[in-house]
């Protein structure tokens, strides 16, 4: 018996994206992250990468939807919802009782939200305090450079768009951390508290204004500043988004430049796989809906979150158009719910167990199920669901592994797949695997950030 042949055939070995790759594939997957790059650079909030996706959809003859359109096969569809979440959708020749192909990823990365009174005045320098956003190693927070992004609605209902800190000639800001000479005590508290959430307060200027008796003078100096170039005072702070992001460019990483660095790859890596896969799409047999939710990274409640009724709302009109019942076409559809994964890091191997850990630059990462101890929490998608895919990716040379988050008890997590799930539409994770998610810098492998476009364009043409 020869061994080594029977091995070949019996054994699944992985294999890196690089030892599959064709020449010409290559000059995609750098074409494809210079594209990406651009993008993320944009795209540092919500509400900008909502901006930029109607930019792009728009440029690719998509248009706002309206209530009870009438709907053709072929037809470019977007919905900007409070300007914080999108769907696009491109209209199949099939009817939309025999389901829809949906890519669901989100837009919000964690950040510092601005209190709603934050500016404040001590030692003669200027502060905005903030409330942190989603899951955050606070440490990571302090001396990088950070831009500031939002809305602020005056009392006269005006909105007043900010935007400091990404054209060169701006100025940025920061969080101070203590000098290592007198971290004596500091240095003996555990990492998540030796940076507290409430000393996370923005260097915001220093220029007094006034007299030199007078109180006050720095905080008046900040206010005059901001009334002059936006006509705000410091009440309209009330109705204020204001968001603190990492302010570095994106940026290649690696002697080779195969993978990329910046704020937000959580979940916009995939997002955008999502974005380009649709503005490419010709008119499929099946309707494909791509979603940009908001509110993921805290539980994805509210208007602009996947729990929203506006993904019902938009999907039920289309469907009430061809005199479909929503629920029939949720019960036919399937959805890629594309987030990213938590790639292996040799750095910290103790948290991962290794034959079931994605690895960089070996493709999409697909979850079964996400969770934490006994699953809790995941919808844990079917093996038929699995085979599907399996199937679908072995016929259009997407390449994918198999991951989960974290070994047994480590920890855990998961994101809007249960709640697609929920409206009994057949749902599995999958993503982008990411090093150091939630940082202020997060890793992909540019490799991977080109399968999981090519896996959605995938189930975007052929999923059925
Ligand atoms: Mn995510
Ligand atoms: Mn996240």
């Amino acid at each position: 018996m020869d061994y080594k042949e029977m091995k070949e055939r019996l054994f699944y070995a992985q294999k890196s994206v690089y030892d599959l790759l064709s020449d010409e594939e290559a000059d995609a997957v750098a074409a494809y992250g210079e594209a990406y790059k651009d993008f993320l650079d944009r795209a540092r909030t919500e509400r900008l990468a909502v901006k930029r996706a109607v930019e792009l959809a728009e440029a690719r003859g998509f248009r706002a939807y309206e209530a009870d359109m009438d709907i053709k096969p072929g037809d470019k569809l977007y919905v900007n919802n409070r300007g914080k979440s999108m769907m696009l959708a491109v209209i199949g020749t099939k009817p939309l009782s025999d389901g829809i192909n949906i890519a669901a990823s989100h837009i919000d990365a964690p950040r510092l939200d601005l209190k709603q009174l934050p500016l404040y005045e001590d030692g003669e320098m200027a502060y905005l305090k903030t409330h942190y956003y989603g899951g955050i190693k606070k440490y990571q927070w302090v001396t990088i450079p950070l831009a500031l992004y939002g809305i602020v609605v005056k009392a006269d209902g005006e909105a007043v768009e900010v935007a400091i800190g990404d054209r060169p000639e701006d100025p940025q800001f920061t969080i101070t951390d203590l000098l290592p000479h007198l971290s004596g005590d500091q240095s003996k508290k555990t990492l998540s508290e030796a940076i507290s959430g409430e000393s996370l307060n923005i260097l915001f200027g220093s220029l007094p204004l006034g007299d030199e008796e007078e109180k006050d003078r720095v905080r008046l100096g900040m206010l005059s500043l901001l009334h002059e170039k936006y006509g705000i005072c410091e009440a309209d702070f009330l109705s204020a988004e204001l968001e603190a992001v990492p302010a570095f460019a994106v940026r290649d990483i690696g002697l080779d430049r195969s993978f990329v660095g910046g704020y937000g790859q959580d979940d916009r890596s995939c997002a955008y796989a999502g974005l380009k896969a649709i503005l490419e799409l010709n008119t499929p047999e099946r309707t494909a809906v791509c979603m940009l939710a908001d509110k993921e990274e805290i539980g994805s409640e509210g208007v602009s979150g996947m729990k929203s009724g506006a993904f019902d709302q938009f999907i039920g009109r289309l469907c009430r158009s061809q005199g479909v019942a929503l629920l029939d076409c949720f019960a036919n559809s399937f959805c890629l719910s594309t987030d990213v994964c938590n790639g292996f890091d040799p750095g910290f191997p103790e948290v991962s167990e290794k034959r079931n850990s994605a690895r960089m630059n070996y493709g999409m990462g697909i979850m079964k199920y996400t969770g934490v101890r006994g699953k809790s929490g995941s919808s844990d998608a079917s093996a038929e669901v699995i085979g599907k895919l399996r199937k679908l990716f072995a016929e259009k040379n997407v390449i994918w592994q198999m991951t989960e988050l974290g070994k047994v008890d480590q920890g855990g997590g998961g994101t809007v797949a249960w709640i697609m799930a929920e409206r009994n539409i057949d749902t599995i994770d999958a993503g982008v695997p990411v090093l150091s998610m939630h940082a202020p810098m997060e890793i992909s492998a540019k490799a991977d950030l080109y399968m999981t476009y090519k896996a959605v364009k995938a189930v975007f043409e052929n999923y059925r």
